[in-house]
């Protein structure tokens, strides 16, 4: 992930490395590359015109251009402004007080919700917490069944019920159960459609307010781009959610998304899938991805 975009800013500030004093001209012709190596990596535009606004009202401030290393200050100024784009620090799931903490997933078909929400109850069985999975998703028996062989998989219980046709009341059984069985943790995997519908929106809105969840999360597919970025920005609005977990940043090369969500939606990136596979999934840390961006 980010390799182009990388690749690109390591060429940029190669230039600016290996020169002496600095001047506000050369801070301006760098800034103009790095404002199209973001745009080609399909970072919102706003976002990058802010992001290139923050970076030269500081880099051309006094202190750079007499510092002795100008060039590595520019760098690291764009880290710490790609530090801010990204979160600033690592955001993480809150748990609640009172257990179980009921965390919804959220999301179109297809970005990743069924598998994230099992990578995320192994995820939390590994820290020697008592996760259960619910499938609400009641449109699709595939979804249930998926999300059925999954649990197997990771030996965690999937509360389901094929006769159960409203989800909320799904949803509040669910809970109950985990309260009976003393599950610290229930992770519900609603349904999800190819496009945003208002008849997702409020089977999705009467769950949030029936079950009065910790944590939305919202799943979105890196390898969409601006698509997961605006989709992110509607469930915000309509539904209202905590965090964001972006799934395939595996093979999302380019980055777009990751660079922008949290500046366009306002909610933090809380973890991302990086594969297939169950364990395939990280917290999100803004500066380790700086760093892997900045090479
Ligand atoms: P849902 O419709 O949103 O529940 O999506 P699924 O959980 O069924 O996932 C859709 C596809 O994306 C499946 O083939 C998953 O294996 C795949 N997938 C999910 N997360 C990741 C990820 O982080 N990386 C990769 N490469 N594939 C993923």
């Amino acid at each position: 992930m980010f390799e182009s975009l990388s690749d690109k800013l390591d060429s940029i500030f190669k230039k600016l490395k290996g020169r002496g004093l600095l001047k506000e001209e050369d801070v301006d012709v760098a800034l103009k590359e790095v404002r199209l190596a973001l745009l080609e990596a399909d970072v919102n535009f706003k976002v990058v015109k802010d992001f290139i606004q923050n970076v030269r009202e500081r880099a051309v401030g006094k202190e750079v251009l007499e510092s002795l290393s100008p060039g590595q200050q520019v760098i690291k100024i764009v880290h710490d402004e790609l530090c801010e784009l990204l979160g600033a620090t690592n955001q993480r799931i809150q748990l609640s007080p009172n257990p179980p903490t009921i965390i919804m997933m959220v999301g179109l078909q297809g970005s990743g919700k069924t598998t994230t929400s099992s990578k995320l109850a192994r995820f939390f069985k590994k820290e020697g917490r008592r996760p259960m999975l619910v499938a609400a998703d009641l449109k699709r028996p595939a979804a249930i069944d998926q999300l059925i062989t999954l649990g197997k998989q990771i030996d965690i219980p999937v509360f389901y019920s094929k006769e159960i046709q409203d989800p909320v009341v799904l949803c509040e059984s669910a809970v109950r159960q985990a309260r009976l069985e003393g599950r610290d943790i229930v992770i519900i995997d609603t349904a999800g459609r190819l496009h945003i519908d208002e008849e997702l929106m409020n089977e999705l809105l009467s769950i949030k307010t029936k079950v009065n969840p910790k944590e939305v999360l919202l799943v979105a597919d890196a390898m969409t781009g601006q698509d997961a970025v605006n989709m992110a920005k509607s469930f915000n609005e309509q539904i209202g959610i905590d965090g964001i977990i972006l799934t395939k940043m595996d093979g999302d090369a380019r980055g777009g998304a990751a660079l922008s969500i949290r500046n366009v939606t306002g909610r933090p990136i809380k973890f991302i899938g990086t594969g297939e596979k169950i364990d395939m999934i990280e917290p999100f840390y803004p500066d380790r991805i700086a760093n892997r961006i900045l090479g």
